[in-house]
């Protein structure tokens, strides 16, 4: 469920009329709901209603200070997976120890800065990278809080590019070595091992993944507690999907996902973290576009928006499938017609949608993007120098611009003439 719904045949986010928004911020923009954005972090806070939990948002996902702050301030803990991001998380009021970092390269700079700030852990993907964590720790007197990402070697049945549990993927151990990895934690000096972490992969529309992989770590857990390790916190990851074609997709629910937690690792005593990023994000965010042009090719009617590929990547990268729909409805029995829906970057990939059914299209008509909220502004470029797409967040009958649109001298000056030229 989000906040962006028609009233009179015009679409709003919550009380604010998009079109409003346009003419004041131009298009294309971002636009987020703090209501959709609250009510998703709130369905999994309660589904975990009852275990010691925390909710560390996966703030890769939309990662504007305006987004963490108003997830912080409900309580969220944050997921970072760069040292960029350590640094927004802070900038946004969140205390280091509400602060996990995971990730497969951390560098010994990040790994420097994140114990200097505060952390709640570090996700361990590699033994060199628990290694560097100790002598790093040890260096600047203290003792790094770590958990081991294990691999369980399930199929997440998802996308290629966003599968991360399978033993071909650079992410976390084979959870087959993990006796021999924790057993060799325990000898360093700079780490003090914590618990397990697992994440297998994005956009998961079914539980039984999930269901696979966390009986696995179940099993860990009393196997390295057998061992003597102190296995207190579990970091079950993120991954749950969203419907992106409404018509006909309902992928699980958090209070289902919460529940399959605690019948699978709740009996552990063990402080449970999970790190949600799309399922917040996704639908509390559409892309605002204009057609430029409606044109008319052979066999086909291309609808050409002032958006494009470097401002949502997901068509491109993932032949993801976003619904696009006008900002004003079409009147009621008004017949769709079929569209190839592309921006203005030259090359091919930029298409979003191929013969997609829409009503009716002129130039200077608005259309949304649903759905995209969560990896999108935060995989935005300026290729073909096409400035940032800017980001509104709207809140009751207020929006405000969380993110301006840069003007091209901003976008020139950033560049540097050497001393020869
Ligand atoms: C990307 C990522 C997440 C969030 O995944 P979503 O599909 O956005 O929920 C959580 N944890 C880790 C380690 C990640 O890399």
């Amino acid at each position: 469920m989000d906040h962006f719904l028609y009233r009179n045949g015009e679409l709003y986010a919550e009380d604010v009329p998009v079109s409003d928004i346009a003419a004041s911020v131009g298009t294309p923009f971002y636009l987020y709901s703090t209501a959709t954005l609250t009510r998703h972090f709130q369905l999994f806070d309660q589904a975990l209603d009852g275990m010691d939990h925390m909710v560390c948002y996966a703030m890769k996902a939309a990662s504007n200070q305006a987004i963490l702050k108003t997830l912080a301030d409900l309580g969220a803990g944050m997921d970072v997976v760069s040292g960029g991001e350590y640094a927004r998380a802070k900038a946004a009021g969140v205390s280091g120890d509400r602060i996990v970092f995971s990730g497969v390269g951390k560098t010994r700079a990040e790994i420097r800065q994140a114990l200097e700030g505060g952390i709640r852990q570090f996700n361990v993907e590699s033994e060199p990278e628990m290694r560097v964590i100790s002598e790093v720790a040890t260096a600047l007197g203290k003792t790094a809080p770590i958990t081991v990402r294990v691999n369980p070697d399930v199929d997440a049945k998802t996308h290629a590019k966003i599968a991360t549990g399978k033993s071909e993927n650079k992410f976390g151990i084979p959870i087959s070595k993990a006796r021999a990895v924790y057993a060799e934690a325990a000898a360093l000096p700079g780490i003090e091992v914590i618990g397990i972490d697992v994440h297998i992969g994005s956009q998961l529309t079914d539980l039984e993944p999930y269901e696979l992989a966390y009986r696995k770590v179940a099993e860990l857990t009393e196997q390295l507690r057998a061992d003597g390790h102190t296995i207190k916190r579990l970091d079950l990851g993120g991954g749950l999907g969203i419907p992106y074609a409404r018509s006909n997709e309902a992928p699980p629910l958090p209070q289902d996902y919460g529940a399959l937690i605690k019948r699978t690792v709740g009996h552990l005593g063990c402080e449970i973290e999970i790190e949600p990023g799309r399922l917040i994000a996704g639908n509390a965010g559409i892309l605002v576009s204009r057609v430029i042009y409606v044109k008319q090719g052979e066999g086909r009617q291309f609808l050409i928006l002032d958006s494009a590929m470097n401002d949502l990547i997901r068509p491109a990268m993932y032949d993801a499938y976003h619904d696009i729909v006008p900002v004003v409805e079409a009147a009621p029995g008004v017949e769709q017609q079929p569209f190839d829906i592309v921006g203005p970057v030259c090359e091919s990939g930029d298409t979003f949608a191929k013969n997609r059914m829409m009503p009716p299209l002129q130039a200077g008509d608005l259309v949304a993007f649903r759905s995209a909220g969560a990896y999108g502004a935060v995989m935005s470029s300026e290729y073909n120098t096409r400035p940032l797409v800017p980001e509104v967040l709207a809140k009751g009958d207020q929006f405000a611009v969380i993110r301006k649109r840069p003007d091209f001298d901003e976008i020139i000056n950033r560049d540097t003439i050497p001393p020869w030229l």
